[in-house]
């Protein structure tokens, strides 16, 4: 399958000459792609860049050189004086080296002697480099970087690129491995037209690799060097191309042309207890209109927690029942659907919309009965988990698919399910409360259509945001006591202990426990380890205001909506990401009472957490927040960018790269309708670009069509 030219690449690390197995271990500590089968591969040495430099330019003479630093220089070594003493406590193997200015000790703790005795024998010349120390008295340096013999320029480099490392791996045997694989990189046809390649002034790729890892200069390890933003842009371009190659695939199925004169969504909007917001009206006439349109939809709806997603979608949905086809909705747990069912279920009974759902919970002659009904035609809308994917599930004739993705699944992922299974061929609408900046959402989503809910339903008072060091516990129980006394409702999300959900869980029990000394019975437990039944039971008791408190792991954070709860307090909130912290804010400040969010954190707190909690306090606009995360944490962990299935890149670092991005977008577009299946020349270019950056499932899904 990938073009054999790039096979050498790919080859493993230990295949190189020099890595031994030893090597090869740690090599494949530092940099075995995450999750596959854990081999280090030359491409992996390629990519992993330096990050900065030592200079070894040669020091005319030891009296010259300056003391606590590099230095290079070139003896004539002098004398052995091997370490004497027992084992265990033996003096250091000292090897007195010196020029016409003067003499230094090479220091050697558990020294081979025999080793030594070949690297450095009495009477040689050798250029070594090392730091330079003064001890007693006497110049040394102890276990020099580097000996060896005079011109023969290999040994020591003048300027030494330092690499990220892991331990018990040196920068040395990182560096020659790095070398080794530079030898082996082919050269490849360029992918980048000549004239953008000329304008920015660009070199080959293979030359762009090679520059990158023999830095002259502290300059070239900026993300604005030329060959950092040549490769940047390639990476980005496969990213860009792998995800136009995608649309176009799925643009090209069977579109419909759904359309309805709207009977269906006036009953709904008339029965609401209030007026859409314009952008919900908006959002609403963009996706009726793409639903229209005989092309396949394939359109994000992206609004803050709260914006009134949810109406849009029922509203959607009415118009292709209208048409006279059914509508799938998928929310991202049990929990979720439930209460999607809740709201949409009474939303649509004035349009007389036949409503079921369908979880892992629905078994049997139940699950038989709903499978029957919808296969006949007699559910207009089914609600259920994503694990309506999974299961091959037959409708009579689904045409519009929703998915509730909220942050937990990259969209990339899901198009690819709805490939095998649910909803090839219906139009797709995919909503998101993950505020994604512009240039993020171009990363993860390309050319999706956008929709964004940017203006909340009127009446929401914000939410008051306090930071408290978690000492104060006490005083904030008192005010919990308080709240829950003028009858107002709490949620207490406990934090996120580690990887480990059985931590998270014993933290949140614990804190429940405490707080039922104080609240009795009304305080609830919910957390991710609890069957379905129990937490539906938990939630329904909070929902109906028997409970006050409701404790729980993060497993709140999408979507619950109980708008008679008004506050919200986040323990150990310096552990959470941005995002997250807006997305559990967002659970309160919906109803009438004012609402507060206590954000608690453990003492000391590092700046940039303690700025984090600040852009909280400041602003409850998720897109402020969003690009406040990117500034503050940088490209690579953006808003946790393995949660919310955003692409990580090896090269591309946002927003450094932000202008490449948008270049690598047209690029891509360009060339796809120049040539859709990237045939010619140029067309087998890019393919090899694919390849290289392992978006082998693009080219995969070009030639299925
Ligand atoms: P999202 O899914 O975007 O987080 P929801 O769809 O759950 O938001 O809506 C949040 C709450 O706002 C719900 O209680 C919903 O009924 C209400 N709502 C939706 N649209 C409006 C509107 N235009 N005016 C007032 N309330 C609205
Ligand atoms: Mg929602």
């Amino acid at each position: 399958m990938r073009p054999a030219r790039l096979n050498p690449l790919f080859a493993p690390a230990r295949a190189l000459k020099g890595v031994g197995p030893r090597i090869d271990g740690l090599l494949n500590k530092l940099l075995a792609p995450r999750g596959v089968g854990g081999h280090a591969r030359l491409i992996d040495l390629l990519w992993h860049f330096p990050v900065g430099l030592v200079d070894r330019a040669r020091s005319p003479s030891i009296a010259e050189s300056p003391l606590g630093q590099i230095v290079t220089l070139t003896v004539r070594v002098a004398e052995h004086r091997p370490g004497g003493g027992r084992k265990g406590r033996r003096a250091p193997y000292r090897i007195l080296v010196e020029d016409e200015t003067s003499a230094i000790d090479l220091v050697y703790f558990r020294a081979d002697r025999r080793y030594l005795e070949r690297l450095l024998p009495v009477g040689e010349t050798r250029i070594i480099s090392g730091r330079l120390e003064s001890y007693d008295g006497r110049l040394q340096m102890p276990h020099p970087d580097h000996v060896s013999p005079p011109d023969t320029g290999a040994g020591v480099p003048e300027i030494e690129p330092v690499y990220p490392l892991t331990a018990g791996l040196s920068n040395t045997s990182l560096r020659k491995a790095i070398q080794a694989a530079l030898g082996g990189l082919p050269n490849l046809p360029e992918w980048i037209d000549a004239a953008f390649l000329d304008k920015n002034g660009w070199r080959s790729f293979t030359e762009s690799v090679k520059q990158l890892h023999a830095p002259g200069s502290a300059d070239d390890l900026l993300p604005s060097h030329p060959a950092r933003q040549r490769l940047a842009y390639d990476e980005l371009l496969a990213n860009q191309l792998a995800l136009a190659i995608l649309r176009q695939h799925m643009k090209r199925r069977a579109g419909r042309a759904i359309a309805a004169p709207g009977r269906l969504g006036k009953a709904i909007v008339e029965a609401l207890p209030f007026a859409l917001t314009g952008a919900q009206t908006r959002a609403l006439a963009e996706i009726d209109a793409d639903m229209a349109d005989p092309l396949h939809m394939l359109r994000l709806l992206q609004g803050d927690v709260g914006s009134g997603k949810t109406v849009v979608a029922l509203l959607a949905m009415a118009t292709a029942v209208e048409a006279g086809h059914q509508a799938a909705f998928m929310a991202p747990t049990e929990l979720l659907a439930r209460q999607h069912l809740a709201t949409i279920a009474h939303f649509a009974e004035p349009a007389g919309l036949r409503i079921a759902l369908l979880t892992g919970r629905e078994r049997g002659k139940e699950r038989l009965a709903i499978l029957d009904a919808l296969q006949g035609g007699e559910i207009d809308i089914l609600i259920g988990t994503h694990a309506l994917f999974q299961d091959p599930i037959a409708f009579r004739d689904l045409g519009l698919a929703v998915i509730d993705e909220q942050h937990r699944f990259g969209v990339h992922q899901r198009l690819a399910l709805q490939e095998k299974g649910l909803g090839a061929g219906a139009e797709l609408l995919v909503m998101t409360a993950t505020p994604i900046p512009r240039t993020l959402l171009l990363t993860s989503y390309g050319d999706l259509d956008v929709s964004r809910l940017d203006e909340k339903p009127p009446g929401r008072k914000p939410v008051t945001t306090r930071i408290i060091p978690l000492e104060r516990l006490d005083e904030v129980i008192d005010g919990v006591a308080r709240a829950v006394e003028s009858g107002a409702q709490v949620y207490w999300v406990c934090p996120l202990v580690g990887e480990s959900e059985v931590l998270d869980l014993a933290a949140a029990e614990e804190r429940c426990a405490d707080l039922r000394g104080q609240f009795g019975e009304r305080v609830g437990l919910v957390h991710g380890k609890l069957a379905g039944k129990e937490k539906d039971a938990v939630m329904a008791r909070f929902a109906a205001g028997e409970l006050s408190v409701l404790v729980s792991t993060t497993v709140i954070e999408v979507g619950v909506d109980v708008p008679n709860a008004s506050v919200m307090i986040i323990e150990h909130a310096e552990r959470f990401g941005l995002a997250q912290l807006h997305q559990l804010r967002g659970r309160v400040g919906r109803g009438a009472a004012q609402s507060s969010c206590l954000l608690l954190y453990k003492q000391p707190l590092g700046e940039i957490a303690r700025e984090r909690l600040n852009v909280m306090r400041e602003t409850e606009d998720g897109f402020v927040i969003a690009e406040e995360d990117l500034r503050l944490r940088g490209g690579g962990e953006v808003l946790g960018t393995r949660q919310s299935g955003l692409p990580a890149f090896r090269i591309a670092q946002l927003p450094e790269h932000q202008d490449l991005l948008a270049a690598a977008r047209d690029d891509a577009r360009l060339r796809l309708a120049r040539t859709p299946r990237l045939e010619g020349e140029s067309g087998e270019a890019l393919r090899l670009l694919l390849y290289l950056f392992e978006r082998d499932d693009a080219v995969k899904l070009m030639r299925a069509g």
